[in-house]
């Protein structure tokens, strides 16, 4: 099957082509169409006039959506996100869990590679991204410190044969860090720092260790001072690390989020949204870990007033990031699939160039969600 998506503005890594059209052929890019340039045929033409088409965005970090949450462990939940976060924008994702017993995490994983293997209606998920259990109890923030431990590489393993793990965010500080980290690095997944009260020299080792990612960069991190340099101003300074950012608005003021990308660039940062159950529902009472949230106004608390995960929809974050650096859509459309993709080494997806997975947005000109393709087939339509 092929589909012309015809005369739209379309962008991608360093592309920004208005009156452009993109040719596919089955589930991926066959071709970019010049604008002016003569039209191939093709089996199904789609006019696109005056609508965005980029590449379908890559939520590394999200734990829920729509009422659900992957810990729930079941499959009506991942089906719940995973549609929901299509009319948010998100071809892909990486099914995020937290703080639970091992039981629980296993039972994740088995759903997970379940929805991986047979799901064709929402989102696709390229893999798992665990978020603990291995925090330290001072770096807890709002993950649940009665399932915390030590890091072990024979539990990834484990949940790696069961569902492939793309991601560990883990406190660099625990005992044995630096081996887990070259161990996580030998197996392809990403050590990535996180929930740490460590020092500079704590990342610093990590870093060299295979560290390369670094976890809601500012949250609960150690923050940068003009002697204690911390996880935050290491952050900053190492050019070969990835941070994640959430921008919602309550995770990073405006000016953090624009510092961000003016010390790191467009290569090295990652929208998130560390999405939990109660984004695109109102406001309530919920849950996260086993631990209660209060959600008021968009923002989820623990009882402790401490956040806990967002609310946040994608392409809202997206909007935001436009709005507050006022870089051109062609950089920063590289913070929302392509950073994530090339770090963690998922092949074909990020970019809209030959080759590359057809997992697209279409979006208005305010960047809103009209339609989202997953391997060259419309999933989901406003
Ligand atoms: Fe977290």
């Amino acid at each position: 099957m092929t589909t012309l998506l015809k005369n739209c503005r379309l962008i991608s890594p360093d592309i920004d082509l208005d009156g452009a059209s993109l040719l596919l052929s089955g589930d991926r890019v066959e071709r970019i169409v010049s604008p002016g340039a003569e039209l191939p045929d093709a089996e199904q033409v789609l006019d696109m006039s005056g609508k965005i088409v980029a590449p379908g965005y890559l939520d590394i970090h999200c734990h829920g959506r729509g009422g659900a949450d992957f810990s729930d462990g079941d499959m009506a939940s991942f089906e719940t996100i995973g549609n929901g976060k299509l009319a948010d924008g998100v071809t892909d994702f990486l099914a995020t869990t937290l703080s639970v017993s091992l039981d629980d995490i296993t039972k994740t994983c088995r759903t997970a590679e379940e929805y991986r293997t047979k799901n064709k209606t929402g989102a696709r998920l390229l893999g798992m991204h665990l978020e603990g259990p291995f925090f330290s109890p001072e770096g807890a923030g709002a993950q649940n410190p009665a399932f915390l431990r030590n890091p072990d590489i024979a539990l990834v393993d484990q949940w790696n044969a069961i569902c492939p793990v793309k991601k560990v965010s883990f406190s660099p500080e625990l005992p044995g860090s630096a081996e887990f980290t070259r161990e996580l690095v030998k197996r392809s997944i990403m050590p990535s720092g996180a929930h740490s009260l460590a020092p500079y020299e704590t990342f610093e080792e990590m870093r060299l260790a295979g560290m390369k990612h670094l976890t809601h960069f500012c949250n609960v991190l150690t923050p940068l001072h003009h002697l204690k340099f911390g996880f935050v101003g290491g952050g900053l300074r190492a050019k070969d690390v990835y941070v994640e950012i959430i921008t919602d608005g309550v995770h990073l003021c405006d000016e953090m989020i624009d510092l961000i990308l003016m010390v790191k660039g467009c290569e090295k940062v990652m929208m998130i949204t560390d999405s939990m159950r109660a984004a695109g529902m109102p406001d309530g009472d919920y849950s996260l870990g086993g631990l209660p949230v209060i959600v008021k106004n968009g923002r989820a608390t623990i009882p402790s007033g401490r956040v806990a995960g967002s609310t946040l929809l994608y392409h809202n974050g997206v909007k935001h990031m436009l709005d507050v650096t006022h870089l051109p859509p062609k950089e920063i459309i590289k913070c929302t699939s392509w950073n994530q993709a090339r770090s963690l080494g998922l092949t074909g997806y990020g970019r809209l160039e030959p080759g590359y997975y057809a997992d697209l947005v279409v979006l208005d000109t305010q960047w809103n969600p009209l339609e989202t393709w997953v391997g060259g087939v419309p999933r989901w339509r406003k």
